[in-house]
């Protein structure tokens, strides 16, 4: 089964992702996660994505499909994968059409998480993220056992950059200016499906997993 997860920054697709990759054993290719190891190992690519990500700002189609094609190219990738993150314009969706035609892929879902933006604000100025595993928790919502450390691996947990105030309220600005328009993308196509993510996360999962059951 191949997915893709999208919805508003905060609306816990990399949540979902991590319990819906292990249920249908897919791989999880979040451009997000791929971003910010590039900005870990200092690479010249992540140094370019860094100066957009820090303001809010998407990274350039054009950085962002090459990536995406090279990953979906590889063997791994053949037995399903859940894109989450991935597309975020118009323009990558329809480049992602074109990879999708050239490697014979079809994609079953796209799953559509949707969230108001007063709990969004709150989420992702809450959200802590495990510097080993990355692993996400909230420090209300959904809190590790001790304070800063992350329940899985022992690492350590850190705020990520761009979940400042000012940022979070520019990610949202842009996603609505350039990633909203393609929900209805994958509506024309009849392959959309809309979740409410605005209730406990297990409630969430059930309800998506219980859909892709149906659809397997
Ligand atoms: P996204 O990948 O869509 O940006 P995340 O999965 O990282 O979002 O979730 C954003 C924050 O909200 C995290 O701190 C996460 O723990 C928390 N969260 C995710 N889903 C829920 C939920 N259903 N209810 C409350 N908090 C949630
Ligand atoms: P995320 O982890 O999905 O919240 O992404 C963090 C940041 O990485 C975004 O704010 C963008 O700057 C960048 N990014 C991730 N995915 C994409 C994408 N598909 N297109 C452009 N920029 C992206």
């Amino acid at each position: 089964m191949h997915l893709i997860i999208m919805g508003p920054p905060g609306a816990g697709k990399g949540t979902q992702a991590e319990r819906l990759t292990k249920e249908f054993s897919l791989l999880h290719i979040s451009t997000g996660d791929i971003f910010r190891n590039a900005v870990k190992e200092g690479t010249e690519m992540g140094k370019k994505a860094k100066e957009y990500m820090d303001k809010g700002a998407l990274v350039p189609d054009e950085i962002v499909i090459g990536i995406v094609r090279d990953r979906l190219s590889k063997p791994d990738c053949a037995g399903g994968v859940l894109l989450d993150g991935f597309p975020r314009t118009l323009e990558q969706a329809e480049a992602l059409d074109e990879v999708l035609k050239e490697l014979g892929m079809v994609f079953d879902a796209v799953i559509n998480i949707d969230v108001n933006e007063e709990e969004l604000i709150n989420r992702l100025t809450g959200r802590r993220v495990c510097r080993n595993c990355g692993t996400t928790y909230h420090i209300k919502f959904n809190p590790p056992k001790v304070r800063t450390i992350c329940d899985h691996c022992g690492g350590e947990l850190y705020q990520r950059s761009d979940d400042t105030i000012e940022t979070v309220k520019e990610r949202l600005v842009v996603y609505k200016k350039q990633t909203m328009p393609m929900i209805e993308y994958y509506e024309r196509k009849g392959i959309l499906k809309n979740f409410d993510g605005a209730r406990d996360i297990n409630e969430v999962f059930t309800d998506i997993k219980t859909y892709l059951e149906g659809i397997k």
